[in-house]
């Protein structure tokens, strides 16, 4: 279908919802609120900010003392998170497992519409190949991630049309588009089993604990934790209470285990004291911990923590690093993000 169909059905879903999409700002892109449809960017590239803070808020209030403990009459406006990458959509996946029983978590996420793109495949002029390389999207990419509409934009400048759920079925139907391939989800896990390259990153984490690179790395990072802001999978949180003179608020806040007091104990035991511990465990939980917990990655290859950070440390050239004399195992992550 044509741009002007695409353009029509979002400015039909502004009628109902707010609408969040990747803007260009001077050389690079941002997910940003959209006032004027014109800014939205269709290249695919992945914004640097991540659509985290969208499903899960820097911060925000979990509970309110007065007298007792009551959660606060929180409003979840509904919202449109439009052209999300398929990495993206894979990092969601991991947060809608990880907070599937937190009720502030989810009453957000079910007023969020989900709309991802794919943007330059395949290069092909011959119609059937296309339909072919389409099917295959559906089959192998899609089912695996969850999402409501999924517009699939050709090297020809027209869109394909998916859709991922009843609600995604309902916003095109009524848009009048009814050329567009249900997608039946499949679970996050393919059916093939888990994910081969997650696993061997699992396998040379776990066994390059005592990699020389941990010391090379450690000396130059600065723990200021931007890569963990950036990152789409990186959900772990702190919580505060703030008092107020007759109430105290209990908030949820973004953690990073870069931050100092991240794993502080009590009595004074911190097991992420020295910055190699840091950089040590922020890997062990993406690589290790994350995929034996959920069968899921923990790092979708979206290479935002390599664009942000100040002294140049690149989580594709780490995995080069420590798989030297590794023969066999893949260092796929490349970086991505705002310059693909
Ligand atoms: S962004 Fe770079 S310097 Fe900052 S904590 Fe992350 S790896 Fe260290
Ligand atoms: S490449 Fe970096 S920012 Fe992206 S998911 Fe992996 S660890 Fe997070």
């Amino acid at each position: 279908m044509k741009f002007s169909a695409v353009e029509k059905l979002i400015q039909n879903i502004r009628q109902d919802y707010q609408i969040f999409a990747p803007v260009k700002d001077d050389k690079e892109f941002f997910v940003s609120k959209i006032s004027d449809l014109k800014q939205i960017d269709y290249s695919g590239r992945l914004p640097l900010n991540s659509w985290k803070h969208l499903f899960l808020p820097p911060g925000e209030e979990l509970l309110e003392f007065s007298k007792k403990f009551r959660r606060p009459d929180s409003v979840y406006p509904r919202r449109c998170a439009w052209n999300m990458g398929f990495p993206d959509l894979k990092a969601l996946g991991l947060l809608d497992v990880v907070f599937a029983d937190d009720p502030y978590y989810q009453d957000r996420r079910r007023n969020i519409l989900v709309c991802g793109l794919a943007v330059g495949e395949p290069d092909v002029e011959n119609y059937a190949e296309h339909v072919k390389f389409s099917r295959r999207l559906a089959e192998d990419s899609l089912e695996h991630v969850t999402f409501d509409i999924f517009l699939e934009k050709t090297k020809k400048g027209t869109f394909d049309f998916f859709a991922g759920s009843v609600l995604g079925r309902e916003v095109l139907s009524r848009n009048k588009i009814k050329n567009f391939t249900n997608v039946q989800f499949a679970g996050y896990i393919p059916e093939q089993g888990p994910d081969a390259d997650m696993l061997s990153k699992q396998s040379l984490i776990k066994k390059s604990m005592k990699h020389r690179l941990w010391d090379e790395l450690a000396e130059i990072c600065l723990a200021c934790g931007k890569c963990s802001l950036v990152c789409p999978t990186c959900f772990c949180f702190d919580t505060e209470d703030q008092a107020q003179e007759k109430t105290v608020s209990r908030q949820r806040v973004w953690g990073s285990c870069f931050y100092p007091e991240f794993t502080r104990l009590a009595g004074g035991t911190d097991y992420t004291a020295t910055v190699k511990q840091k950089l040590q465990f922020w890997y062990e939980h993406k690589f290790v911990r994350i995929p034996a917990e959920y069968a899921m990655p923990g790092c979708v290859s979206c290479g935002r923590c390599a664009k942000v950070c100040p002294v140049g440390i690149d989580i594709a050239k780490n995995f080069v690093r420590l798989s030297e004399g590794s023969r066999g195992l893949p260092a796929t992550i490349t970086s991505r993000a705002g310059n693909s």
